[in-house]
Formats: C-alpha cells, sequence, structure tokens
C-alpha cells in the first residue's frame, strides 16, 4: 500500500506462489502473465520487502522493449479541450475533491460553493471557440447533478416517482441555479461544431438510466446518436469491491463499471480504461484491475488505451481524514505503468499523464512502457481543483521539445489513434492539423503566448 494510514483488513494482500525470476521471465518471453506474475513484478518480489531497485530497472527495461515491439518509437497526442458541465454531485467520493454538494446549487442557497454548472449554450461557445483554434477533442466528465438526465423521456419517467430526490437521485431543473438540461442536449451542443465528443463514463451513463429497466447499450446509443463519439473509462478506480467500499462506496461497483463499459462497446463505441491507484489499495488489487480490463479487451475489443492516474491526495477527504498519508511514490508510478504495458497484452496504447505527474515524471514514464502523453487540455477543472501542480496547457510546440529531446517521434493523433500525422521538428511553429478546422496554426495563437502558457 502507497499512502495508506489503516490496515483495512484487505482480503487480497501481495503473497503469490511465484518467484521474481519465473515472472520476469514470461514477461521477457512475451507470456501471458498471471495474477501473480504480475503481483511479483509491481512488487519487484514479494520474498523483499520494499522495491528493490535493480529489479525495478529490469521490469521496466522488458516493458520499454515491449512498448517498442508493440507500437515502435511513435508518442502521440491529442489536440483537445476538456469541458466540464458540472461540479455538482452527491455521491461523496472519499478520493474527490472536484465535486460540491448538489444543494449549494440550489437556486435557494445562497452558499459560496466556487463550484459551476454550464448550460448547453455555453458548452457549445466554449467547444466552439475551441475548434475554431484547431481542437480535435473535447473531453468532458461532470458531477452527477440532480438534474441531468438521459433525455427528456428519461425526465418524464423520474418526475413521475413518488419522491425523486429520495428515490432517484433526481430535482427538476428549476430547484437550480443553472439549469444543465440533459446530458443528450449537452453531447448535442458539444458535437455541434465538429468535435469528436469523448465522454460519459459508466458512472455518468449509470446517472443516465437511472430510475428505468434500460440496458447501457440502449443508453449509449441514444447518447451516440446525440452526438456521443466515444466514452472514457474513468470512474474505475480500483475494480476491486473491498476498495471501492473504502474510496466510494456511493458509487457504481465493479460489476456495473464493467456493464457500462460492455454496453458502450455493444453500442459500437471505442472506450478507453483507467486506474487511480497510490491511496488504499495494495499492489495485489492493482493487478486484479488490470486482470479485469484485460479480459474486458478479450471479449470486446473496443479498448483504445490504458490510463494510469497516480492519485492526488492533496485536499481529498481520504487525506484530509487521515486514511492515505500521500500519493504513490516515483518507483511505484514507473512500475504501474510497466506493469500495465507487460500484463495488458491485448491494449496497444499506455498513457503518461502529464497531468497527474509533471513534465519530467511523464517524460520518465515514456520509458517505462507508455506511448501516448495524453493532450494539450486547453482547460483541466479536475487535476486543478483536487491540488495537481501542473498547469493547464500544453502546446505542439512544448510537445514536440519534449518528445524529441528523449530521442522519439512525435504524431499528432485522433481519440481512436486511427488517424496519426508525423510531425516534422524542424518544421515549427506546431500546431493541430486533424481538427475539422484545423489547419497547423499553434493553438492559442492570437489569444496567448504559448511560451508564458506553462504552469
Ligand atoms: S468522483 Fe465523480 S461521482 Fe465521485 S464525488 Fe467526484 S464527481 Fe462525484
Amino acid at each position: 500500500m502507497s499512502g495508506a494510514a489503516h490496515d483495512f483488513g484487505f482480503e487480497h494482500v501481495p503473497e503469490t506462489d511465484q518467484s521474481f525470476e519465473n515472472a520476469l521471465a514470461k514477461a521477457r518471453a512475451g507470456e501471458r502473465l498471471t495474477v501473480d506474475d504480475g503481483v511479483e513484478l509491481i512488487t519487484t518480489g514479494t520474498d523483499r520487502e520494499g522495491i528493490d531497485p535493480e529489479r525495478k530497472e529490469l521490469v521496466l527495461e522488458a516493458a520499454d522493449r515491449r512498448r517498442a515491439e508493440v507500437v515502435g518509437n511513435d508518442v502521440t497526442f491529442v489536440a483537445n479541450l476538456n469541458n466540464n458541465v458540472t461540479t455538482a454531485c452527491n455521491t461523496g467520493c472519499l478520493f474527490c475533491n472536484f465535486k460540491n454538494t448538489a444543494h449549494l446549487f440550489e437556486a435557494d442557497s445562497d452558499a459560496d460553493h466556487g463550484g459551476f454548472t454550464k448550460t448547453p449554450a455555453e458548452s457549445r461557445d466554449i467547444v466552439a471557440d475551441a475548434v475554431e483554434m484547431g481542437i480535435y477533442e473535447v473531453t468532458s466528465v461532470s458531477g452527477l447533478h440532480p438534474a441531468l438526465v438521459l433525455d427528456e423521456e428519461h425526465r418524464e419517467i423520474l418526475e413521475a416517482y413518488d419522491n425523486p430526490a429520495a428515490e432517484v437521485n433526481y430535482k427538476p431543473p428549476e430547484a437550480y441555479d443553472t439549469d444543465p438540461a440533459s446530458y443528450a442536449e449537452q453531447l448535442s451542443a458539444m458535437s455541434a461544431a465538429g468535435a469528436h465528443v469523448h465522454s460519459m463514463t459508466p458512472e455518468e451513463a449509470h446517472h443516465a438510466k437511472r430510475g428505468t429497466d434500460w440496458s447501457y447499450e440502449e443508453v449509449y446509443r441514444r447518447l451516440a446518436d446525440a452526438g456521443l463519439a466515444s466514452a472514457p473509462g474513468t470512474a474505475a478506480e480500483i475494480l476491486v469491491p473491498e476498495v471501492r467500499e473504502v474510496i466510494c462506496p456511493g458509487k457504481i461497483g465493479t460489476d456495473e463499471w464493467v456493464a457500462g463499459i460492455e454496453g458502450a462497446m455493444e453500442a459500437d463505441l471505442d472506450v478507453t480504461a483507467t486506474i487511480m491507484y497510490g491511496h488504499v489499495e495494495t499492489e495485489k488489487h492493482r493487478v486484479l484491475h488490470l486482470d479485469v480490463i484485460r479480459d474486458l479487451q478479450d471479449r470486446y475489443g473496443g479498448i483504445t488505451e490504458f490510463v494510469p492516474l497516480s492519485f492526488i491526495h492533496q485536499n481529498t477527504p481520504l487525506y484530509d481524514r487521515g486514511l492515505v498519508t500521500g500519493g504513490a511514490s516515483d518507483d511505484e508510478d514507473e512500475l504501474m505503468v510497466a506493469v500495465a504495458r507487460l500484463y495488458l497484452d491485448n491494449v496497444d496504447h499506455i498513457q503518461s499523464s502529464w497531468v497527474k505527474f509533471g513534465n519530467a515524471k511523464a517524460l520518465k514514464l515514456l520509458n517505462c512502457g507508455a506511448d501516448d502523453l495524453m493532450g494539450t487540455i486547453l482547460s483541466e477543472e479536475i487535476t486543478k481543483r483536487a491540488g495537481g501542480g501542473f498547469g493547464e496547457f500544453r502546446s505542439f510546440d512544448d510537445y514536440v521539445d519534449m518528445i524529441t529531446a528523449i530521442g522519439r517521434r512525435p504524431v499528432e493523433r485522433s481519440t481512436d489513434y486511427r488517424t496519426r500525422r508525423p510531425i516534422d521538428p524542424d518544421d515549427g511553429p506546431h500546431g493541430p492539423t486533424l481538427g475539422p478546422r484545423a489547419d497547423g496554426t499553434p493553438l492559442l495563437d492570437g489569444r496567448r503566448d504559448p511560451a508564458t502558457a506553462d504552469d
């Protein structure tokens, strides 16, 4: 456990009948790893206390070699914008400081909550503006606002409950300062300008079907009709029930998350997968999580990338209540990425998140098995509000400088990785070309000096 301040009495602890040497030999040979193999690699051997630096280097080397075999030397990134609709949420996950309790947003509340809710018109304007600047993708992940519904049919169903607030976490838009409208209206507004809309985690899809007997597939099909193009596999955290009971008891369970992602793929949407690690979980939980993802990919094949998200502990209830003393160490971050690369033999792309790690570590992780450096992120509320100190935007020139500095080739990509444009480092200044209005002009040209946009 990285920063756990308690013994949570977990059933799953890192003990195996495997040896580190055998597990490493299997990884090097490209054999499919078992959970025990993964535990040996991610702990650098359960026969030793703590991380063994020499063994760690062997694991990182094996992962880096596998990365080169699978995807070569390209480092990809996407021109994107974050446009989250609302921070209103009653779920109360203990690792989250993104949300604000929803009643603070009610029309008769005079609390200064510091959060926000956007109308579809506001979302449309924000995305249209960014599309004009050249972005390809908008990512949108929001709190579970009680007034948010899938569409008007869904609203009618929820309003027919005797006590919708208590039974199905629904309150009418009139109860709030700002009406977020429906998911369908928000997605339609964001897709209107031509951006690829990457939104609706399984948790949000669950909110979009609450109080009905609709399947996830049906919900995702309706969302796709409204403009959704792909779904982020966030809200996964750690897909092991005993961990979720500690960090997010109000959230959907592991089976429900898996059903949600399956529904998205059944609706022909690409999805991503994530892990949020470095809090109360053990190394065994991390590998069990990888096993869930690998199994999903075996059955459906629609996971485009895996994104390890290192827990940022500052300003979270988990930390404030003393349940954790910090997040993952650098060694743990490196091993998480490396073992993800080795374990997920059916997922091509492993992402290194500069928002979570900062530039230097994000680059280091590209030598531990990762091959994608996420996106430009013109706005990023979630990490900023949880205390991440790594700025909000990376220009194409920043990307080209960082990626060429480690001897790799920068490649602009689409969300699904199917469209890729290698970038000539000598042909600057660099800007996006894959978005509907992108013509190679640097993203913030004329708005703001990219040289001052860092951190
Ligand atoms: S992680 Fe999501 S569901 Fe949980 S409290 Fe935060 S915004 Fe709400």
